[in-house]
Order: C-alpha cells, then sequence, then structure tokens
C-alpha cells in the first residue's frame, strides 16, 4: 500500500514525499479514502500511530477548494491541549505547503487579538482548545454555521479534562449536515454516547495500541535503591549508546536537581518542567531539537503530547505513579518506525506502581541488572504476556528504603504541577473522581494537562504571532 493508493492529490503526495513518508500507517491507510469520501469516523488510535496526518492529509485535499469568510472558519479540530494544537497546526504547515490554506490556531497563552484579527480575515481550518474557543464564541468572536467538518481529537483525554459539556455546545453550534471525525485512544461510556449523538453512520477504525504492542520498544527495569539511582543513570549514559533521552521524574524538583547534577558530571543535559516560563521552555526545547543538548530532563506535564523525533533512550528516574503516564513516557521513544530503550528504575517501594504497569501494558517488563556499568538482561527474554500469577518484588528491608523523595505515600503526593490556566482547569489531578468510579477503561488513557503556565510545544509559524501573552 502507498500513499498514492489513497487517492490523495498529486500536491499533497508531493508534500508527503518531501516529509520523508514512504508508506501510510494503519490508521492513514484506513482513515484517509473514508475521509475523502466525507464520511463520518471514528478512529480508535493513539498519538504515535500517525493519526495526525490521518486526518490533516484528506482535510487538506477536502479544503483544497472553497471560499474563506470572516470570521466562519470553513472546519475546527478541537485539542486537548495548547501543545496538541500547536503540533497539528505545524502539521497543517508542513503538509499543506502546496495549497493555499489559511490557519488560526484559538488557545490559551497566546494573545486573544491576533487570533481574533486571523479569523477576520478568514480560515479554512481553525484548530482550537475547547476553553477558548468558548470563550471567543461567547463573545460573538466567533461564528460555527459555515464549518462543514468537525474534528474531535483526543476524545477521551477531554472527558477526563472535563471538555464534554463544552463540545456539546460546540456541535450542537456547527451546521447539522457536516462531516465529523472522532480520535480517541479509548471508547468509554461518555465518549460513546457523544459519537452516537454527533456523528451520521461514522467508519469505525480501530489500531493497536502503540505503548503496550510496540515492539519497537525494547523495555527493561533495573532495580535500585533511591540513592544510587543518579550514579546508574550516569552508568547507563555511559554504557549505552544513548543518542538522545528523555529523562522522566516524577517531581519538578528532581527535574532541576537531577539536570544540575548530570551537567556538573560533564553530561550536555537540559531541563524541562512546569515551574519554568514559557520562553525557557521552548528554549530547552529549542536546544534539544538542535542537538545543542542530548539529554531532557523532564518532567510529565511538560513533557506530554511532545513529537521530538529520534530519541533513542527513555530513562524512568522515577516508576512513575499512574501507569498511563509510564505508557506516554515510553511513547517517546520508538515512534515512526524508530528503535528506542526505556529504562525504568525501580525502588523497592515502586513495588505497586511497577505492578499497575505491568498489569496495565499486559507484559512483564524484562529485569536488567547493570554489571560494571553494562546492561545485561537479566535473564534475557523478550516482553511477554504477564502469567497468571503476578509477579511480586521483592520487598526491601526498612533501612533500605529510599529518603523521602523517592516515593511518598500515595495521600501526601504533590500535586503534579501549579493551578492551570482556564483551559486546563478542570484537567488538575486532584480534581479527577477517584480513580475506582472512573469508567473502566481497556487501554490506557492519556491523562491531563495540568500545565502551569505558558505551553511548552512548538511555536507554529503561519500565524506570525509571539506565545508570550
Ligand atoms: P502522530 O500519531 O500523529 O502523533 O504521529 C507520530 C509521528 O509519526 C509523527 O512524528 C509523524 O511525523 C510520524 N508519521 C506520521 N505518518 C507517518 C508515516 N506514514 N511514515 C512515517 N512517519 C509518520
Amino acid at each position: 500500500m502507498s500513499f498514492a493508493d489513497l487517492g490523495l492529490s498529486p500536491e499533497l503526495l508531493q508534500s508527503v514525499t518531501a516529509a520523508g513518508y514512504t508508506e501510510p500507517t494503519p490508521i492513514q491507510a484506513q482513515a484517509i479514502p473514508s475521509v475523502l469520501m466525507m464520511r463520518d469516523l471514528i478512529g480508535i488510535a493513539q498519538t504515535g500511530t500517525g493519526k495526525t496526518a490521518s486526518f490533516v492529509l484528506p482535510m487538506i485535499d477536502v479544503l483544497a477548494h472553497g471560499r474563506r469568510r470572516a470570521l466562519m472558519p470553513r472546519s475546527l479540530i478541537l485539542e486537548p491541549t495548547r501543545e496538541l494544537a500547536a503540533q497539528v497546526a505545524e502539521n497543517f504547515e508542513k503538509y499543506g505547503v502546496n495549497h493555499d490554506l489559511k490557519m488560526a490556531l484559538l488557545i490559551g497563552g497566546v494573545q486573544m487579538g491576533d487570533q481574533v484579527k486571523a479569523l477576520g480575515e478568514g480560515v479554512d481550518v481553525l484548530i482550537a482548545t475547547p476553553g477558548r474557543l468558548m470563550d471567543l464564541f461567547e463573545r460573538g468572536k466567533i461564528l460555527l454555521t459555515g464549518c462543514n467538518l468537525l474534528v474531535i481529537d483526543e476524545a477521551d483525554r477531554m472527558l477526563d479534562m472535563g471538555f464534554i459539556p463544552d463540545i456539546e455546545t460546540i456541535c450542537s453550534k456547527l451546521p447539522a449536515t457536516r462531516q465529523t471525525l472522532l480520535f480517541s485512544a479509548t471508547m468509554p461510556a461518555p465518549i460513546k454516547k457523544l459519537a452516537d449523538k454527533f456523528l451520521t453512520n461514522p467508519k469505525y477504525i480501530e489500531v493497536a495500541r502503540p505503548a503496550s504492542n510496540n515492539e519497537q520498544i525494547a523495555q527493561h527495569k533495573v532495580r535500585v535503591t533511591a540513592r544510587a539511582k543518579r550514579e546508574l543513570l550516569r552508568s547507563l549514559l555511559r554504557s549505552e549508546d544513548v543518542s538522545t533521552a528523555i529523562i522522566f521524574c516524577n517531581r519538578k524538583t528532581t527535574v532541576r536537581e537531577l539536570a544540575k547534577s548530570l551537567k556538573g558530571s560533564g553530561f550536555a543535559a537540559g531541563e524541562i518542567h512546569g515551574d519554568m516560563d514559557q520562553p525557557s521552555r521552548l528554549a530547552e526545547l529549542d536546544r534539544f531539537k538542535a542537538g545543542t543538548i542530548n539529554l531532557l530532563v523532564a518532567s510529565d506535564v511538560a513533557a506530554r503530547g511532545l513529537d521530538i523525533k529520534g530519541v533513542s533512550h527513555i530513562f524512568n528516574f522515577d516508576t512513575p505513579w499512574h501507569p498511563d503516564d509510564y505508557v506516554h513516557r515510553i511513547g517517546r521513544t520508538g515512534r515512526a518506525g524508530a528503535t528506542g530503550r526505556a529504562f525504568t528504575f525501580i525502588t523497592p517501594d515502586d513495588a505497586e506502581a511497577i505492578a499497575s504497569i505491568e498489569k496495565l501494558t499486559g507484559t512483564v517488563i524484562p529485569e536488567v541488572t547493570i554489571e560494571g556499568g553494562a546492561a545485561e538482561d537479566a535473564p534475557r527474554r523478550e516482553p511477554r504476556k504477564r502469567p497468571e500469577r503476578p509477579v511480586r518484588e521483592a520487598s526491601a528491608p526498612r533501612e533500605a528504603r529510599p529518603p523521602r523523595e523517592a516515593s511518598p505515600p500515595r495521600e501526601a503526593r504533590p500535586p503534579r504541577e501549579a493551578s492551570p490556566p482556564r483551559e486546563e482547569h478542570t484537567a488538575a489531578r486532584e480534581s479527577h473522581p477517584p480513580r475506582q468510579h472512573q469508567p473502566r477503561r481497556t487501554a490506557p488513557a492519556p491523562r491531563p494537562e495540568a500545565e502551569s503556565d505558558g505551553w511548552n510545544g512548538p511555536v507554529p509559524d503561519f500565524l506570525g504571532f509571539s506565545a508570550a501573552g
């Protein structure tokens, strides 16, 4: 199967080739012809599967003809976070180089004046977070009556963030006869209900979750005490063929301290976490992307959704507390055909967390011992299906327990990041219903962002605005 078989225009095929893609991913192969035929679609797919191009590419051809009108976007893409919205915008820029399409990005953290100005000039594609879109809609700055194509991306994450009522309102403002595409990593009941209500005879596509099924990622766990973590990391960084790595920590303070310590040991390391202001985050990301630094120490929130190519390694300096964070973290490597290695450091206190991760992913992560600085499988084995009896982690004697920072009791855990801005407001983890009351999930859902301040994703060029403000 090639892109040429999918019915895309020659101009689009040119940009796909320029992007370096030779073959459509499964979601692209199935979704693109349907979207071109103007069918509604439900795509069960996570980031990392190529799902963005599966709607962006056909949308460009669908929108290639038609007239722009002031304040009336022709299509709307809803994203749960600013960062994802901007990544979609980047995709439009990349694939739409041979088309005359105008986009606007409506996200928190950028000045509204610029966004309103762009809308006033007429846009073909509006990419928005629900909060900011509702703000503008309520102020009468935008009309949705000319919007014949709607994409609801990451629907289950929207649900986690409390956006479903906003989405329902938005859907009801759009023309009834429109094309609607809904993407979600999982299909909890409220999303199913939303789809039943707002989609017509949709084509249903489900693709494998990249994380649990991704054989491109060699996963390992390494037992270590909290005290020995830094030494273990340095040793792995030296012995593994690390070209670029993201090192995840559970806390901002650990991110800061670890980055400092790595720099002190001569590593080209940077940091990204929610306490940094937006320009600093962007600068740090740019340095990482440009190769000025090859190690990025990160918190979950700051790194969520980032599409940084060619990351050879992920190190979970701290075992994530929530298993779906594990899926997200290791998803930063092994992306779209590349191979990657992921190491998770487990202290005796992480027994519960690692067991939840293994339960969720349905695999027992092979354990390695680090001998003389090199990772050796112990014993060498591939990820395999979880045995009937859960793996029990050996519990450590009291005095071997790590210092406080390693893993506090659950109730003492701090909120992930400081308080989020309006559109992420409902996203703070502590505002969630307790996990056991949530609809049962069959796959890990992306967790909500709890960004504290500005956003941390790439800044699209097309609007020419400053992301600060
Ligand atoms: P997504 O799932 O949309 O976040 O995409 C994940 C990554 O896959 C992005 O870096 C895309 O640029 C890349 N990608 C998308 N489609 C393809 C393809 N057909 N071949 C190779 N890489 C792709």
